[in-house]
């Protein structure tokens, strides 16, 4: 029987897992160094929206709607809230670049709504944008609750027959010449005939392993939930590029704000032993964003910060995900680097990698996303350089 090693038990791992199971792929196994959900998975504000700027994203991202809605119906304890799409918010200026897209949405058929600020005010009482906005309304956006994804996805994957190892670090990439032969972990080497690095922030230390790299940069990213309201907020996640951040209803009548910090220096993470909680969380963020989103919501004034979550997010030198087959090293695979929306991409993601496994192509073109689009020398020379993530793609969700 075939053997797949997946390494990383966040959501791409998981969706992997999930899809590879499902696709009747042989035995499977998920390698994770800590718990499920140990990197930014569980750190995720979980917003999804389909209106990206490339053809690939935006075709991939249609075929993650689709699974999201799909497994709110499958997985017990997990929800896709969808009820009122995704609203992503633009001031005069920002708008024009926006604008723009909107001939590829129509012809891939990925719907959309322009809202005035009166519609949006109509439609959602509570939001109170500038007369001079406009809002792009996702239909088939949404959010999901990553503390009730996760444990959903992790155990539908046990049921279809999938092992997750919980706290087993893989120290080293096995190749057998041109071909990944397993992996080597604290306690023992594991033989596997295929491998799928979804290890994310943790990528550029796991593949330096087998003297491979792709160019990618992590940053600091974080969101924090609100204590209670006096009564549920009805809203959509609302994307405020103007405003630097996004929120967004939480469970509990709570709200969740998502702060930008473009400012803000690449991490580097040398070493496999590195760990998301050494990150702190910024406090002093809080204010002037609850400020800047005062012009929207003038509720958030109001409200007290109870929790915050920072993680990483992980950027490719164009900006766009890492996703299949490692050129150079047959049977191993990457899904990762998935700016600001990782969470957003992961059914998708997990459903093309199964598929480059089993069926050795995806069901969608995805050359724009593959690691043999990057050079060695421009490879080296990216991960020799410091930036910060304003010099880095912009790109929110
Ligand atoms: C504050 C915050 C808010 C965000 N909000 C959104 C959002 O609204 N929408 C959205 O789409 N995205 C969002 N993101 C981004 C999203 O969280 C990530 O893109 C996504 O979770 C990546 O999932 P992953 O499974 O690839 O990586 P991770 O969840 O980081 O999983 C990688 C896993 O691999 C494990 N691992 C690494 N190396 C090894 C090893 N050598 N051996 C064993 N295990 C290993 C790690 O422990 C980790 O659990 C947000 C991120 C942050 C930090």
């Amino acid at each position: 029987m075939k053997t797949t090693l997946i390494i990383g038990a966040g959501v791409t791992g998981l969706s992997t897992a999930y899809h590879l199971a499902r696709l009747g792929a042989g035995r499977i196994i998920v390698l994770e160094q800590g718990p499920i959900g140990n990197g930014s998975s569980s750190r995720a504000a979980g917003i999804t929206t389909g209106l990206l700027w490339s053809e690939t994203g935006v075709r991939a991202r249609k075929i993650a709607t689709k699974w999201f809605r799909h497994l709110s119906g499958e997985l017990p304890g997990y929800t896709y809230h969808n009820e009122h799409g995704c609203l992503n918010l633009f001031s005069p200026e920002l708008w024009p670049n926006r604008e723009k897209l909107l001939p590829l949405y129509d012809r891939l058929d990925t719907p959309y709504q322009i809202l005035s600020s009166k519609q949006i005010k109509a439609r959602w009482p509570q939001l109170n944008p500038p007369d001079e906005f406009l809002g792009l309304h996702d239909p088939l956006g949404g959010y999901s609750e990553p503390a009730d994804y996760l444990p959903a996805l992790a155990a539908r994957a046990r049921e279809l027959g999938v092992e997750i190892r919980e706290q087993v670090t893989v120290r080293e990439l096995q190749r057998e010449g041109d071909r990944i032969a397993g992996v080597c972990t604290d306690t023992e080497i594991i033989p596997a005939d295929t491998v799928v690095a979804a290890s994310y922030a943790w990528m550029v230390p796991l593949l330096a392993t087998a003297g491979l790299a792709i160019p990618a940069k992590t940053f600091v990213h974080q969101r924090f939930v609100s204590s209670p309201l006096p009564e549920a907020v009805v809203l959509p996640p609302v994307n405020s590029d103007p405003y630097l951040g996004y929120i967004r209803p939480a469970a509990g009548n709570r709200l969740l704000l998502g702060i930008e910090t473009p400012n803000l220096p690449d991490v580097k993470v040398p070493v496999m032993d590195y760990r998301m909680e050494s990150l702190k969380e910024s406090w002093d963020l809080v204010a002037p964003a609850v400020e800047r989103f005062g012009g929207i919501l003038p509720e958030i004034g109001r409200l007290k910060w109870e929790t915050a979550k920072v993680g990483l997010l992980s950027f490719s030198m164009d900006g766009e995900p890492i996703i299949g087959p490692m050129p150079g090293v047959e049977g191993l695979f990457l899904g990762c680097c998935f700016h600001s929306g990782g969470f957003s991409y992961n059914p998708a993601v997990g459903c093309f990698l199964a598929e480059y496994v089993c069926q050795a192509s995806p069901s969608i073109d995805l050359s724009a996303f593959l690691p043999s689009r990057f050079s060695a020398v421009d490879t080296a020379d990216y991960l020799a350089t410091s930036i910060t993530q304003s010099q880095s793609f912009k790109r929110r969700l």
